[in-house]
Formats: structure tokens, sequence, C-alpha cells
């Protein structure tokens, strides 16, 4: 265990998580006086301490396996839809009270995605670049002959192996896979509701509109990520991972040409890059 990083991770529990206390005296229990809703706001356990340092990137390229990792636990179905799929505790806590509070404004969220590793994401990454998955407008990519078209062409919405912010165990695809479900009736209910209440439970959208000028993938209205670790984990990824060390599946040699790290990976909203 390398003290300073479980430093690091103990002054962001004890600084960042949402709602948490640094006064022991104060009651840790509150209530949203809106829905009455009562809110537990004592920070979950740290789960990533368990990690070695030496470990920290395969962390964060998801070179491990969820189902038997110690800081994951498996989600309730009624959450989900289909069973099997995990999230960091301390993440799935923090989504287990907003949920509570959504269901009492006759909002339902259903996670249609949550931890992906390596291995799950190289296989849908190559199942686009060898054109058995088609992209948006049924574009197969196998019709893109230069490799960097070819990739940026995948990278509007699907992520290179190893670049994921679903490798962190943090981040959650909610109820619809497509921008115009959240545009109208009640998926423009839900997206509402989201933008008012999701950042209360510590819940940010890495990507929003490209107007303002950030890089990387285009807006995606239905992808969380639970700001208070992952945006210290993006930080790790900014200082840990380059270009070179993504490898191991199709097109892998293109992520230096387009320079995944600093125009995907950290081409996120800033409400993203800071806890709340
Ligand atoms: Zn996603």
């Amino acid at each position: 265990m390398n003290s300073s990083f479980f430093l690091i991770l103990l002054l962001f529990f004890f600084t960042f998580s949402p709602g948490c206390q640094l006064k022991p005296e104060v009651d840790n229990v509150s209530s949203n006086e809106k829905t009455g809703v009562s809110l537990d706001t004592t920070p979950p356990t740290p789960a990533f301490d368990t990690l070695p340092i030496d470990r920290r990137a395969e962390y964060i390229m998801g070179k491990f396996d969820p189902a038997t990792h110690p800081g994951f636990v498996p989600l309730d179905e009624s959450y989900t839809d289909r069973p099997g799929m995990q999230l960091r505790s301390d993440t799935y806590h923090y989504f287990l009270m907003m949920a509570e509070h959504a269901a009492l404004d006759t909002i339902k969220l259903v996670i249609r995605s949550a931890t992906r590793n390596f291995d799950q994401q190289k296989s849908i990454w190559e199942r686009k670049w060898e054109g058995k998955t088609l992209l948006e407008d049924r574009l197969d990519a196998r019709q893109i002959s230069d490799p960097a078209e070819r990739a940026r062409a995948i990278l509007r919405y699907s992520s290179m192996p190893g670049t994921s912010r679903h490798h962190w165990g943090t981040d959650v695809d909610l109820n619809a896979f497509t921008n115009k479900y959240f545009e109208e009736g009640e998926g423009k209910r839900i997206y509402d509701w989201l933008l008012s209440h999701a950042s209360t439970y510590g819940f940010c959208q890495p990507y929003t509109s490209k107007d303002n000028g950030r890089t990387g993938y285009e807006e995606e209205k239905w992808h969380w990520s639970f700001t208070p670790v992952s945006a210290v984990l993006t930080q790790v990824a900014k200082t840990t991972l380059a270009n070179t060390d993504i490898q191991g599946f199709l097109g892998a040699d293109q992520a230096g040409t387009i320079g995944v790290i600093e125009n995907y990976v950290l081409g996120i909203d800033q409400s993203c890059h800071e806890p709340h």
C-alpha cells in the first residue's frame, strides 16, 4: 500500500463526498425538504484503497474483473434492465439515494450499462472496427479507409478499450441510448429531473454539448458519472496514462495520432472535473 495514495483517497472522501460533514459532531443524516427523503450522508467506505499502487494504471484501464473485485458490488435488478451488472460500492450507494428520491418524484431511473472492463470494451470496439456492429446512420466502419478517420468515427460514441470511464465503476448509462429520447415526453422529464437533482448526489454529465468547445465524444444525455471519485480518477488518468499505453486491440496504433487521452479521456464537461 502506497501511503500517499491512501491519504489522497482519505482526503477526497472526507473533503468531497456529497454532503459530507467535516465536523464529526454534526448530525450526518439530513432530510430533503421537498421530498422528505432521509439522506444518509455518511461517506461510504473507500474501496479503492485495496488497490496496490502499481496496479493503478491497470484499474484505470479496466484490466480487472468487476464481478470479483472487492470494491465492486452487484446491482439490484430492480434498478437495471438486465442481471449481472456491477458498480463501485460508493457510487452505487449514492445512486440508490438518487434513485429513491427520483422514485418519489415518479421518475424511474434504469441503469442500462454500468461497469465494463477492458475485454468487454474491446469486444464492443472491435465489432465496430470490423463492421459487425454498424455505426450511427448504419455506417460500416470498414468503408472508411483511413485508419485514424475510422477510429474517430467509432469514437463519436464508443471508447477505445482502456480509455472508457465505464472501466472505473463510477459511470452509468441511464434509461436510453439516444439524445432524442431525452428531448421529449417522459425522456425529457427524466433528463430535466437529472439536471435539477443529480449533482445533489454527486453525479455529473461528462459528455455535454460540444458547442462550448469541449473535445471528444458527442453529447450523451444518458451517461452520468459519480464525480467525487471519477474526478480523482480523471486526474489519475491524466498523470498515469500515455497514448502509448493504449494497446491490445484493432486500431490501437491510432491512439497517438488521435490524442485519445487528451482529447477524449480529458474531453469532459467542466462540472465533472471538480467534485461538487
Ligand atoms: Zn456511457
